[in-house]
């Protein structure tokens, strides 16, 4: 039996572990496939639940220093959450306690580094003697602190590296602070007999106390920044009651939100939250879904109706049967989603990903080439002393500032901020995949029913060309629609029931799916369809009006016995107010709008027009959108599909992007790469600058770091030294490369703030 689920792991600290984490676990058997996130620091599993489980998998990368934590499946409100957050805090809190307690340190050694080379040459007045040898002494205990207490994670990744072979971003910055913290202790503690070699009144100790306390400063505001990509789900989280008000053996009690069963009769009280999903049963009131939905407006509702968990009710008050508890709420639903959508891999990483991988070893070479050239070269110019010391600075300089740590942070931190901002827009999306592809769409094929129109036709007009009353024609389309579920049937079985007309009996029936309906009354078969159908069965249709009639937008409806038209109903629905500027936007954005409907092409043709939509597509059945799409594809174009998601989900599966757009609670989240909650044409041109804010995001970041890297290891490599005099100080490195990461956070934290 497979399972799959998604750990959060403790213990990451950098991207490349990612990697390796993924390559270990990769190897247990039974484990199917692995993706490790370091933006979520989480690892979606599947894996044999026969013989492993979390324990087990986590036995083996213990040894790497990761371990995984389980959550207790039993609550959908995040008990894995909340003890990961509480694991987020204290990492923050420690963080920060040694950010704090190394910058005082490192102030005092920059300076007294300042005034020992000022002083050298005469700028300011040269340190005492007392003060120097004091300071002298000082420094190494700074050193021994900042190394083996403030350092220990780096000092973690040379063990890691002598033990197992495996070098990360840590092992880095360890071997490079811990040679230069054993450099100096040798040189001090074997002063006599290495004078003759080397400069022994050269020390390193200010470069591990430096290069450690700004990598720590920046891995603390880092940390705190990335913690803050990922709120939008805690907001979501926080949306959830704790409480809820049912009635059991007659009584109203409250309970907590873990023990309302499915079923179970919920009270509703003024601004009260609704804890489930369910459905009203007595009552009515406005209720308050932005925070669920994006809609801004309350929602009137009265029994019958349903509503969400998460919301909230304003004034009214109202009991409803719980219909959806736990997890299977639509919040617990969107919250799952999100967090799924959080910790999955854009595409656009991979190349990161194997950057990243390949670039640790690659700068352990560079950094052992640099010291040998200076050695070898350097010593002809400069003699043995210097060039050691210089090779030093190189070798630790190149360590240090060749993190590929905001390589590894570009992607996944833009894509839990773009994540989580659709999410708080009611734009839901599947998975980083999906964000990626959707900006490079340039044409949005959309249904008409539901997406340009409200989707609640009603009848205008009856024509009736026979010699039946009007009252038993409406009757008899009452009866063969009451079986079906599409709106033009809606419409006819309302208008029937205002009407007051008597519904015969029907046997036989038969839905043909996108073209009608049929069935026997009195032993005569009767077919109530469009005019493909009537076309179908042999049916002349003799509407004189009919082409005046749909041109004005509005959808016929025939009805037929024994080869003859009976009579037409013509529905007609509204069109959407905003459907005109959504459509303008997305032509503004470059986008081609196409419709694909199952309605008659003069019909369609006339709301097209309406709305300035560029091309029609009508008389379509389901499987034929799916084929308009392919076609479109094959022109090459890149489609997002609008639908349902229930009719048109093989068309929404061909497209490059499918775009579901939900109405209430029975939203097929998961049908769909994008889901827009408050089914509404606006959200997609959203959908889409978000997913365009989102990618220029990850493209600055990848850019930054990029350019950062290779600019960075050829000049602390000392490259540049012998024609401009440039070499970078280790403790510059250790400066540029947590501002980077740092940056890359907050670039993507820009993302927030962005308009739609
Ligand atoms: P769309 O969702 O694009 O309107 P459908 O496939 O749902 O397309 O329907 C296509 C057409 O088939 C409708 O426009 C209508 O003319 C006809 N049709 C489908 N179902 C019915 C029905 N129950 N009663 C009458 N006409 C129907
Ligand atoms: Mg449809």
């Amino acid at each position: 039996m497979t399972n799959t689920r998604t750990f959060k792991i403790k213990g990451m600290h950098c991207a490349s572990c990612a990697a390796r984490i993924e390559k270990t676990l990769k190897g247990v058997e039974g484990v199917q496939s692995i993706e490790v996130n370091y933006g979520t620091e989480s690892a979606k599993i599947a894996y044999n639940a026969q013989t492993l489980d979390h324990e087990k998998m986590s036995s083996h990368i213990a040894p790497l220093g990761y371990s995984l934590i389980a959550d207790e499946p039993k609550s959908a409100n995040g008990g894995m959450h909340d003890h990961a957050k509480k694991m987020k805090a204290d990492e923050i809190a420690e963080l920060r306690f040694k950010a704090l307690s190394g910058i005082p340190l490192a102030i005092v050694s920059i300076l007294f580094m300042a005034w020992e080379i000022l002083g050298r040459y005469g700028y300011v007045a040269e340190m005492s003697h007392t003060i120097e040898e004091f300071m002298h002494h000082l420094m190494p205990i700074f050193a021994t602190y900042m190394l083996f207490y403030v350092g220990r994670p780096y000092l973690a990744g040379v063990k890691r590296f002598f033990r197992h072979g495996a070098a990360d971003m840590d092992t880095l910055v360890g071997i490079g602070t811990l040679t230069a913290f054993l450099y100096s202790f040798v040189v001090s503690a074997f002063e006599v007999p290495l004078a003759p070699y080397v400069d022994v009144t050269q020390s390193y100790y200010d470069v591990t106390i430096v290069v450690i306390a700004f990598i720590v400063i920046g891995k603390y505001l880092e940390t705190r920044a990335k913690s803050r990509t990922g709120d939008a789900i805690e907001k979501l989280i926080g949306l959830q009651a704790k409480n809820a008000l049912v009635i059991r053996d007659g009584k109203e009690i409250q309970i907590s939100l873990d023990a309302v069963m499915k079923d179970d009769i919920v009270v509703v009280k003024p601004g009260g939250k609704i804890p489930v999903d369910g459905v009203i049963i007595e009552g009515a009131s406005f209720i308050d879904e932005s925070m669920v939905t994006g809609e801004p407006m309350p929602a009137g509702k009265k029994s019958g109706d349903s509503v969400v968990a998460g919301t909230i009710n304003t004034t009214g008050s109202f009991t409803f049967r719980a219909t959806k508890v736990g997890a299977d709420t639509l919040l617990a639903r969107i919250i799952a989603m999100v967090a799924d959508a959080q910790g999955s891999r854009a595409p656009i990483q991979a190349l990161a990903d194997k950057i990243s991988a390949v670039f640790v070893p690659i700068v352990m070479v560079i950094a052992v080439a640099a010291l040998a050239a200076w050695l070898l070269i350097g010593t002809q110019y400069l003699g043995f002393s210097q060039a050691l010391s210089l090779g030093l600075v190189s070798f630790v300089g190149v360590l240090v500032i060749a993190c590929p740590c905001a390589l590894g942070l570009a992607t996944p931190t833009a894509i839990i901020v773009g994540v989580g901002k659709g999410a708080r827009a009611g734009i839901l999306i599947k998975d980083a995949a999906t964000l990626e592809k959707l900006y490079k769409v340039n044409v949005i094929a959309i249904d008409k029913t539901g997406t340009v129109t409200k989707g609640k036709p009603e009848v205008i007009e009856v024509e009736n060309v026979s010699k039946r009353s009007e009252s038993e024609i409406i009757g008899i389309f009452a009866a063969l629609e009451t079986k079906s579920e599409h709106p033009i049937a809606t419409a006819i079985t309302e208008y029937g029931k205002s009407k007051g007309v008597t519904t015969a009996v029907v046997e036989k029936f038969d839905s043909l799916r996108g073209k009608g309906v049929k069935g026997m009354i009195n032993g005569v078969e009767y077919v109530v369809g469009n005019e493909t159908l009537m076309k179908e069965i042999g049916v002349k249709i003799s509407s004189e009006s009919l082409a005046e009639k749909t041109s004005k937008g509005w959808t016929p409806a025939f009805l037929s016995a024994n080869n003859e038209i009976i009579a037409t109903i013509f529905v007609a629905d509204t069109i959407k107010s905003n459907a005109k500027t959504a459509i303008a936007q997305l032509h503004s954005m470059g986008m081609k709008i196409v419709m694909m409907t199952g309605d008659d092409e003069n019909t369609a043709n006339a709301i097209a027009k309406q709305v300035g939509i560029d091309q029609v597509y009508a008389k379509l059945l389901p499987e034929e959108k799916l084929i308009k799409i392919k076609e479109l594809q094959q022109k090459g174009m890149v489609v997002a599909m609008t639908g349902d998601g229930v009719n048109d989900a093989p068309a929404l599966a061909q497209a490059d992007v499918g775009i579901a757009m939900g109405t209430g609670t029975d939203v097929a989240i998961e049908s769909a790469g994008i889901t827009l909650l408050h089914g509404d044409i606006e959200k997609v041109a959203q959908a889409i600058s978000l997913s365009k804010i989102t990618m220029k995001g990850i493209k600055q970041n990848l850019f930054w770091a990029f350019v950062y890297n290779i600019v960075s290891v050829p000049l602390a490599a000392g490259l540049f030294y012998p024609v401009f005099g440039w070499l970078l100080s280790p403790a510059i490195a250790g400066l540029a490369m947590a501002l980077s990461s740092v940056s890359v956070v907050g670039n993507s934290l820009r993302i927030k703030g962005k308009k739609l």
